[in-house]
C-alpha cells in the first residue's frame, strides 16, 4: 500500500515537473545583446538545462548551429531582443511609504505594520520588479525585523518567485539612525535601525545582521549631527570584510561623503552630497556611485529645477569622470497608477536627461549591476555555465533606451516567468500602501 502511494505520489510530482517546466529550454533569440560591450548576435539559440536536484537551470550552450534537443521546450523570441536582466542596485522591498494626502508617512508604517505583514509585502514588491525584468535586487534596509532575509529565503528556496535579492538586514547607525524621536519613545528607531555608536557596538550590529542573514552591511554615515569617524567606517569595512562582506553607505552630507570615500566603502548611496572632487576621489579608489537619482515628472514627488538641474548634471560628470555607476532608485513609495516594477523603470528618466548614451545606461543597468552585486561570476551576463536569467524586449534598446519600458519575456533560473508581455498573476499583486489608520 505505502509503496503504491508513493509511486502515485512519484506519478503526480513527475506529471507535474513535465507540465510546468522542460528539463530543457531552447531559447530562440532573433538578436542577443552582449551589455557589457554592446555587441549584437543574430539568430542565437541559447539551451538552458535544469539541475533536478535545485531545480534550477543553467545555461549548457549558446551558438547559431545548434541542433535543439527533441525533448525541449522551443521558446520563440526570433523577433525581439534578448539580454541580461536589469538590477536594481537600491531599493526596499518590505516599506511602501503610506499615502495620506501631500504625505508619505514613514513613521506611521513602520509603527503600524508588523514584519510578517511586511514580508508579504515585500513579496508583492519584489514580484512586480522581476516583472519589469529586474532580476537582481540590492534590498537595503527598512524591512522590520528581517523581512528581507525571510524573502531572500524564499525566493532561493522557489517558494515564490522573485528576483536575486542582496540584502542588508538592519541599517545601521548612530544614535537615531535615520530618525528624529521623542525621549518617551526612543524605541522607536528599533527594528529599522541598529543603534551603533562604540566600536564595540558596531562590531556588534555587524555581525547581528550577518548572522540574521545580511549579505552587504548597510551604514546611515551622517544621518544625525554626529556622523561616523573614518576610523569608525573602516572598522565597518574590516568588520564586514571578515565575513566577506561589502560595506554600502547612505551619505547626505559632503562631509560624510568625503569620510565614506576615505574608509573605502563599497558603495555611496544617494547623490545629494556628491560632486565633482567627490567624483575624482571615487574614481580613484573604485567606489561604486549609487546615485539614487529620482526623476522630475509630474507623477512624482515635486522637485526643484535647481535640483533636477544638479542631479542630471552631477550624474553626467560622474559618467565623464569614468565613476563606476549603478543603476538605483529607492523607490519604495506609492504613486498611483504604478506598480514598483513600473515606477523603478520610469527612474530611466534622469539618465537620459543626463545625456548618457543608450549602450551605457544598458550597461549600467545590467553589467554593471551585476558587478556592484558581486554576481558576475555566476548571474547576470548570458554566458555557458550561469545562471539561466534573462529578459527580452520588441524594440532594441541600444536604439532607445525606452525599449526597457516594454519587458515581454522574463526567465529567471531557467523559469518562464513572464511571456508576450503577460505574467501569470500579476493582476492578484497590488502596490498600493497596506492599511491606514483609518481604514484598519
Ligand atoms: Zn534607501
Amino acid at each position: 500500500m505505502k509503496s503504491r502511494i508513493v509511486l502515485s505520489l512519484v506519478t503526480l510530482l513527475f506529471v507535474g515537473v513535465g507540465l510546468s517546466a522542460a528539463q530543457k529550454s531552447a531559447i530562440k533569440a532573433g538578436h542577443l545583446i552582449d551589455t557589457a560591450t554592446g555587441a549584437v548576435t543574430s539568430n542565437q539559440i541559447i539551451l538552458v538545462e535544469k539541475n533536478p536536484t535545485t531545480g534550477r537551470s543553467t545555461i549548457l550552450e549558446i551558438g547559431s548551429n545548434l541542433t535543439i534537443p527533441s525533448d525541449a521546450q522551443v521558446i520563440d523570441l526570433s523577433n525581439q531582443w534578448v539580454m541580461g536582466g536589469l538590477v536594481d542596485a537600491h531599493d526596499h522591498l518590505g516599506i511602501t511609504y503610506k499615502e495620506e494626502p501631500e504625505n508619505w508617512n514613514y513613521y506611521m508604517t513602520i509603527i503600524m505594520d508588523s514584519t510578517p505583514l511586511r514580508a508579504i509585502q515585500s513579496m508583492s514588491t519584489g514580484f512586480q520588479k522581476l516583472a519589469s525584468g529586474f532580476t537582481i535586487v540590492r534590498d537595503l534596509g527598512n524591512n522590520g525585523l528581517y523581512a528581507d532575509t525571510a524573502l531572500r529565503q524564499a525566493i532561493e528556496m522557489g517558494w515564490v518567485p522573485g528576483p536575486t535579492m542582496i540584502n542588508s538586514g538592519i541599517i545601521i547607525g548612530a544614535f537615531g539612525g535615520q530618525l528624529y524621536e521623542t525621549p518617551e519613545q526612543e524605541s522607536t528607531v528599533y527594528p529599522e535601525y541598529l543603534n551603533a555608536d562604540t566600536n564595540d557596538e558596531i562590531v556588534k550590529a555587524i555581525r547581528r545582521n550577518i548572522h540574521y542573514g545580511a549579505k552587504v552591511i548597510k551604514v546611515c554615515v551622517d544621518c544625525q549631527a554626529y556622523p561616523y569617524t573614518i576610523d569608525q567606517l573602516k572598522l565597518f569595512v574590516s568588520e564586514a570584510a571578515n565575513a566577506g562582506q561589502k560595506v554600502s553607505g547612505h551619505v547626505q552630507t559632503r562631509e560624510g561623503a568625503r569620510r565614506a570615500i576615505e574608509a573605502g566603502l563599497w558603495s555611496l548611496d544617494h547623490d545629494g552630497a556628491l560632486d565633482e572632487e567627490l567624483h575624482a576621489m571615487m574614481v580613484k579608489k573604485g567606489i561604486w556611485r549609487v546615485g539614487t537619482e529620482t526623476p522630475k515628472a509630474d507623477f512624482m514627488r515635486p522637485m526643484s529645477d535647481a535640483t533636477w538641474e544638479r542631479r542630471t548634471k552631477m550624474l553626467k560628470n560622474a559618467y565623464d569622470q569614468g565613476v563606476k555607476l549603478a543603476f538605483s532608485t529607492d523607490a519604495d513609495y506609492y504613486i498611483p497608477g504604478f506598480n514598483r516594477g513600473e515606477l523603478t523603470i520610469e527612474f530611466l528618466r534622469t539618465w537620459i536627461a543626463a545625456g548618457i548614451p543608450n549602450a551605457a545606461i544598458l550597461k549600467v543597468l545590467t553589467t554593471n549591476g551585476y558587478e556592484i552585486s558581486e554576481m558576475q561570476d555566476r548571474r547576470g551576463p548570458i554566458k555557458v555555465g550561469f545562471a539561466a536569467d534573462m529578459i527580452a524586449t520588441s524594440q532594441n534598446p541600444l536604439e532607445d533606451i525606452n525599449a526597457l519600458r516594454d519587458v515581454q519575456f522574463v526567465m529567471k533560473d531557467g523559469q518562464v516567468f513572464k511571456k508576450d508581455g503577460v505574467v501569470n498573476g500579476l493582476d492578484f499583486f497590488h502596490n498600493g500602501p497596506v492599511y491606514g489608520w483609518r481604514k484598519r
